[in-house]
């Protein structure tokens, strides 16, 4: 069962000859979700080998170039390669129009649906959910409403211990009890304990993407105890200045937010172009929290 984060780019406003725009391709036991879609976006899945037409739901953050000029041209792509399945995008309510002006000027119509679901930017919503999985959004402070995703896998019913169930002969109908964390009574009034029956599946796991944002605090009780944290680290501290005029983080403020978080490991990005070298940008946030990986194209970060 897998869960994957791939990331396609780490570049703040422009890209450098090293690094592209902000995109991430999440892959939930083999649902695969985008998160932003920088310039370049679809030449990167081409080059990780990703298998684009099975991507469902696209996630922008907000209407900074750097996380969506690359969205038309990717779903032009899919289009032309034969796409007819529906696309779900998540966004600010203003990409909407601009897409249909974008795609609906070429004489040519997609030759799939696409379902544009307009963000409500000022409080956090449920905007996805499967039997599998709830997505929400969190809301960032950053100079234009910006949007994080909180990706949770949702609680799996307990699983039976086989050999416990026969020996006792227990019908079918008590596995239903059970495997929801109840006692199993029959009909003579017999209790059989769950836990004598049942052991707990995997605990659920939990990825947030924060990008743009200042550094804000208000986050902490949705991202609690968090297993994957990005959070965006575009400067380091000694240009703390330059980070609140642009309503950035500091990687040493990214590390804080991890800490206080209690997250299990944190991954930065979104770095200006000024830093050639990632290390002392790394090793400022690992001052914080020493489980820290920079946000590398290519790199894949996986919660077992
Ligand atoms: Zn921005």
């Amino acid at each position: 069962m897998i869960f994957e984060v791939t990331i396609l780019g780490s570049s703040s406003a422009t890209p450098t000859a090293f690094r592209h725009p902000t995109s991430q391709v999440l892959n939930i036991n083999e649902k695969l979700f985008m998160i932003d879609c920088g310039e370049g976006t679809q030449i990167q899945l081409i080059r990780y080998k990703i298998k684009y037409q099975r991507i469902n739901h696209i996630f922008i953050s907000h209407m900074h170039g750097d996380h969506y000029f690359g969205l038309v041209g990717f779903l032009s792509t899919m289009h032309l390669q034969g796409r007819n399945t529906p696309l779900n995008i998540y966004g600010p309510p203003e990409l909407e129009q601009i897409l249909q002006l974008q795609l609906n000027n070429n004489g040519n119509h997609l030759n799939y649906q696409i379902i544009f679901h307009a963000l409500e930017q000022t409080e956090s919503k449920v905007i996805f959910e499967d039997k599998e999985l709830q997505i929400e959004t969190i809301v960032l402070s950053h100079r234009i409403p910006c949007t994080g995703f909180l990706f949770r896998e949702k609680e799996r019913p307990r699983k039976l211990i086989r050999d416990k169930v026969i020996e006792y002969d227990l019908p079918i109908s008590a596995f239903h009890d059970l495997k929801d964390g109840k006692d199993y009574i029959d009909e003579n009034g017999k209790v059989y304990k769950n836990e004598d029956f049942t052991t707990p599946s995997r605990a659920p796991r939990s990825y947030a993407y924060c990008s743009d944002t200042i550094y804000n605090e208000a986050i902490l009780p949705q991202i609690n105890n968090v297993d994957l944290l990005y959070h965006e680290s575009t400067f380091m501290n000694d240009s703390i200045l330059r980070a609140q005029e642009t309503f950035h983080t500091t990687s040493l403020q990214a590390g804080i937010i991890a800490a206080k978080a209690k997250a299990q490991k944190l991954i930065i990005g979104h770095f200006s172009a000024r830093y050639r070298d990632l290390q002392p940008v790394l090793l400022e946030a690992r001052s914080q929290f020493e489980n820290t990986s920079l946000a590398i194209e290519g790199e894949k970060f996986r919660i077992e």
